[in-house]
């Protein structure tokens, strides 16, 4: 085919793009030589020379400037725009060769040659590209899922490579200037494998494109898709009233931030406080939370007191709150001067050991004044579990500290003064043993990291004064018995308590009721009648209940006018508490068979205790009645087994003891007893009921009594005493190794009685029997 050559047929000029064979193409002309030149081929009905600028190419038009190769097109139709521009519909015939170009004044002219292309190429390599065409062309609407379908059936359907070559490129929107290029290429078959490498290139971009825009669209739909749920959440918590207060939150976070505590507790506080923001307001789980970030915002951590280890100091408050006690004082400074020395490291642990109502709570509580502590009491009576030391995993419902961590908040310190009290009553049972966790509680070695499974952090407790207080010593479980410095305190004489009740309790009742003194006295003779009449007790606490009610019955005299003053006497004292509770004491002298009097020590003071013996016809057979310990059966069966090595000597037939029953019984049985000290009481009451011999009402005993009739010491003679005195009783025997005990007693106890010591059952039985009404 020859090349046809125009000569100046009308030119217009595209830039970034490019028209192709058999395309259609609406283009926006600026350019008015252009313009012009598509003006006069529509006038004309001919043909234009449609060339391409190359990119980046100068402003002033040059041959060079455009690609060599354009396309011969016509004019469709031309429509003005109001900028002056013209937008004009082209429609590309075929390729053409640019020879020449002409700027003319008022248009472009070019010469050129129509330039078909060239078809060399052997079939099956022909059929082998159009294949390769339409496969790629697949791909290609597979990635562009947007791309007409038309277009695309109307490429598949071409049978040969020119037409699928042409279709295909005035149908893809390919890049202008890799349009350009396929131009320039001649061949056919070239041009088919140009243009099949082109479109495997475009198919690989819009993968990648595709791929690209699925990433950020996702990411995108994420963000917009939590966005738009949390928004929802928001409202229904709203309906439901559960929004979560982020006041709320954000305060608790100031607090954790101004907490006084190592990092890694406020980094587990706020943990906890994000956490919290995450749940439902109202929900179970936040509510769980809730309170546990405010337990770890009232933990005291590290905020401690300064202590005040002045002794002099100590000593003036120690007075000033109590009465007596020398020894107990004494004790008590003695440890604080040694925690001076050793700056508190591992101090023992008092225990105060005594009588209720004797004043330990409240010597405690004066030792946290002296020291400038702050001052918290744990009840540990009847603690059973050991989450109640420990307290309980969060995971329980209801989980809260244990009573360690809990008295450390309410203290607010992290160096309270932490009172135990009552750690005799520490019970144990399936739930684990609390005096164990205790103990880790009290040890040095452990306590300064104390894990509460409630609080989860550990605790410093080595700062922490800890003092223990028990009613009964033998009840103290051993292990924690032996972490303790034992401080004894025993029950009061009516002397000692009448001075409390005069220099303390009254006063400080007084005070409690509004009163003067002026406006309340009480005679020291109400005084005793209080303490003989209406108290029977170990320590004072009555007492003050006593003088707390005539300090109210007074303060309303007072108001209602009655009286300016009030002043209680003897006389009328019951007029403020009523009949006297407890009978005046009188002389017991009367003598009786089988039955002695004996002295019991209970963890509430002194006793005294009448033990009864009856024999009657049986097997041999001992029956012991009264809510007897073990310690005091054995005792019993001791004291049998020594009257049966004596019988002889008191006219019993051997035979006696298999042909009756024995039956002893302690009365008033509310309060068990047991220990070895009845022991010489019993076997004093048995020999009366076997030989009728009655034992001297007016006398009491104490004592441990062997096989081979020895009486060995006993402990709490000071109760003891006090209760014989209390009794009405004159005569006391106590073991002959007891001497030294008894001398320390003070006047007031030992004065009233006659004490005879006996170190055999020999010396007591001569004491106690009262051979002048032997009825034998
Ligand atoms: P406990 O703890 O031993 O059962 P408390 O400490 O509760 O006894 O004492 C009961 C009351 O008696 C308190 O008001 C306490 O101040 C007072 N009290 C006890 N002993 C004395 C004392 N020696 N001097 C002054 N007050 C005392």
């Amino acid at each position: 085919m020859l090349d046809e050559r125009m000569d100046r047929i009308p030119m217009l000029v595209l830039e970034n793009r490019t028209l192709m064979p058999s395309m259609v193409m609406g283009v926006e002309l600026r350019d008015s030589r252009s313009i012009q030149a598509a003006n006069m081929a529509q006038e004309s009905g001919g043909n234009i020379f449609v060339a391409v600028k190359k990119p980046g190419s100068r402003q002033d038009l040059a041959y060079e400037d455009l690609y060599t190769v354009g396309t011969l097109g016509k004019v469709r139709s031309i429509s003005k725009l109001h900028n002056g521009s013209s937008h004009v519909m082209l429609e590309g015939i075929e390729r053409a060769r640019l020879l020449q170009i002409f700027i003319e004044e008022k248009m472009y002219t070019a010469v050129c040659e129509e330039k078909p292309y060239t078809d060399r190429g052997e079939d099956n390599e022909k059929m082998a590209l159009l294949r390769s065409l339409k496969d790629v062309i697949r791909l290609y609407e597979r990635e562009n899922p947007q791309f007409s379908r038309d277009s695309v059936r109307m490429i598949l359907a071409s049978e040969t490579l020119r037409e699928a070559v042409r279709t295909i490129s005035a149908n893809l929107p390919l890049e202008y200037t890799w349009l350009a290029g396929l131009l320039e290429i001649d061949e056919l078959t070239e041009n088919a494998a140009r243009l099949y490498a082109l479109l495997v290139r475009e198919v690989e971009i819009s993968r990648i494109r595709n791929d690209i825009r699925r990433k950020v669209k996702a990411n995108i739909d994420k963000n917009q898709r939590d966005y738009i749920l949390r928004e929802q959440l928001k409202v229904i918590r709203r309906e439901l009233g559960e929004e979560l207060n982020e006041l709320e939150t954000d305060r608790m976070a100031e607090r954790a931030q101004a907490l006084e505590a190592d990092d890694a507790v406020k980094e587990r506080i706020k943990k906890e406080i994000a956490r919290l923001r995450s749940l439902i307001g109202n929900s179970g789980e936040a509510s769980v939370s809730r309170t546990y970030i405010e337990t770890l915002l009232e933990m005291p951590w590290n905020h401690v007191t300064e202590d005040n280890l002045d002794l002099k100091n100590a000593a003036a408050v120690l007075d000033e709150d109590h009465y007596g006690l020398t020894d107990v004082k004494e004790r008590v400074l003695e440890f604080l001067a040694v925690r001076k020395l050793t700056q508190g490291a591992d101090s023992p642990i008092l225990c105060l050991v005594g009588p209720p109502g004797t004043g330990k709570t409240s010597i405690a509580k004066s030792i946290a004044r002296a020291m400038e502590r702050k001052y918290v009491r744990i009840s540990l009576g009847g603690v059973r579990d050991e989450a109640e030391i420990r307290g309980h995993r969060r995971t329980y419902i209801g989980a809260m500290p244990g009573r360690i961590a809990a008295g450390l908040r309410s203290a607010g310190v992290g160096n309270p003064l932490m009172l135990l009290d009552e750690v005799d009553k520490l019970g144990n049972d399936f739930k684990g043993d609390p005096a164990s966790a205790l103990l880790e509680v009290l040890d040095g070695d452990q306590n300064s990291r104390f894990r509460d499974h409630y609080i989860e952090i550990p605790l410093d407790l080595s700062r922490v004064l800890f003092i223990a207080t028990a009613n009964d010593l033998r009840m103290i479980p051993g292990p924690l018995r032996d972490r303790m410095e034992i401080i004894e305190i025993s029950s009061y004489t009516s002397n000692e308590k009448k001075h409390i009740a005069q220099e303390h309790l009254l006063p400080k009742q007084r005070e409690k009721h509004g009163l003067t003194r002026r406006e309340l006295t009480v005679s020291d003779e109400a005084l005793d009648l209080i303490i003989e009449g209406y108290t029977r007790e170990a320590g004072v606490r009555s007492l003050e209940r006593m003088l707390g009610k005539i300090c109210g019955r007074c303060a309303r005299m007072l108001v209602e006018n009655k009286r300016k003053a009030v002043r209680v006497t003897a006389h009328n004292l019951n007029s403020y508490l009523g009949r006297r509770k407890f009978p005046e004491k009188k002389k017991i002298s009367e003598s009786r068979v089988g039955i002695a009097n004996g002295l019991a020590w209970t963890s509430v003071g002194g006793d005294t205790l009448q033990i009864e013996v009856n024999v009657m016809p049986g097997k041999g057979e001992l029956l012991l009645t009264g809510r007897l310990g073990d310690v005091m059966k054995e005792s019993a069966r001791a004291g049998i087994s020594y009257l049966r090595s004596v019988a002889g000597e008191w006219g019993i037939d051997e035979s006696f003891f298999t042909e009756h029953d024995i039956h002893i019984h302690i009365p008033e049985g509310a309060v068990p007893k047991d220990g070895p000290s009845a022991g010489i009481t019993m076997a004093c009451a048995m020999l009366s009921a076997f030989t009728g011999i009655p034992v001297r009402g007016d006398c009491a005993m104490t004592g441990e009594i062997t096989l081979r009739g020895r009486v060995l010491p006993v402990g709490g003679l000071k109760e003891k005493l006090l209760a014989a005195g209390n009794a009405g009783l004159t005569k006391v025997i106590v073991p002959a190794d007891n001497r030294a005990d008894i001398e320390e007693l003070s006047d007031e106890i030992t004065g009233r009685l006659r004490i005879c010591y006996a170190d055999t059952m020999e010396n007591v039985l001569s004491e106690v029997l009262d051979r002048g009404k032997d009825t034998h």
